[in-house]
């Protein structure tokens, strides 16, 4: 099987200004010995904050993403940022279809699709968040929800270089509370087995995070099961130390 770096990604959401870079700089002065055990590290801070940390985060184990693109290289759409500005300022990946974005703004997996072809297009790496409601998991739907998820969501001839995948249940996010391990089990191996059928042998390069309510007292729980190949941190990012306590579950 193919060895899948361990990615741990921040999610600042609409959190940080200015002052928020020296927690970047505490990231940054900690970091070594998670670097050095291999686990990639990624922030997504607010679009306001990207060039600034990017520039920063610059030759460090830390690399700096946007939470969003819209889908065209420019043009009249008022408030939005497409990829190609994004790497410009110095991002290195993108997260695509949050379920905050899915919710608050109405995305749907061909918006998200096609927001995933503009990061490609920019030459990001595409974070493509998927997951079930608590009422589809509780209709013994989890499963195929995250199927059509993942299927309406991911361009085609994505490869481990360019695509993560991101599988937060939506009721686990900001919530304390999180799957079971056998329930995160049969989603990641249901997640790799449908992108096999659909990639062949390159799915097993391709990362497959768990995301929601991942703090440091349940990170090594959860980020050592089979099939999950890091974590996406909502609150858990937003303080140095608890981002890399999470991290450290790979060292
Ligand atoms: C998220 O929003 O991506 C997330 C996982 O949030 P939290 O870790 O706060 O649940």
């Amino acid at each position: 099987m193919t060895a899948r770096r361990p990615l741990v990604a921040g999610n600042w959401k609409m959190n940080g200004l200015s002052t928020s870079a020296a927690e970047l700089e505490r990231m940054i002065d900690a970091a070594g010995p998670v670097a050095s055990a291999g686990v990639e590290l990624m922030i997504f801070p607010p679009a306001t904050l990207i060039a600034r940390l990017a520039a920063r985060a610059a030759g460090t184990p830390i690399s700096i993403g946007g939470q969003d693109c819209h889908a065209r290289p420019s043009g009249a759409h008022t408030g939005d940022i497409a990829a190609e500005m994004l790497a410009d300022a110095g991002a290195h990946a993108v997260i695509l279809g949050h379920s905050e974005r899915r919710t608050d703004h109405g995305e749907t997996d061909a918006v998200v699709r096609a927001k995933a072809e503009a990061a490609h297009r920019a030459g990001l790496v595409r974070v493509v968040c998927v997951g079930e409601t608590l009422a589809e998991r509780a209709a013994g739907r989890a499963v195929a929800v995250v199927a059509r998820q993942l299927e309406g969501s991911v361009p085609d001839g994505a490869t481990g270089y360019d695509l993560v995948i991101a599988y937060e249940p939506v009721w686990a996010i900001g919530t304390g509370h999180v799957p079971t391990a056998a329930d995160i089990l049969e989603m990641h191996a249901a997640m790799r087995a449908l992108l096999r059928q659909r990639f062949g042998g390159e799915a097993d390069a391709i990362r497959l995070l768990y995301g929601g309510s991942v703090k440091p007292d349940n990170a090594r729980t959860l980020l050592t099961l089979t099939d999950v190949d890091g974590a996406l941190v909502g609150g858990a990012s937003l303080k140095a130390a608890d981002f890399l306590a999470i991290a450290a579950a790979y060292v």
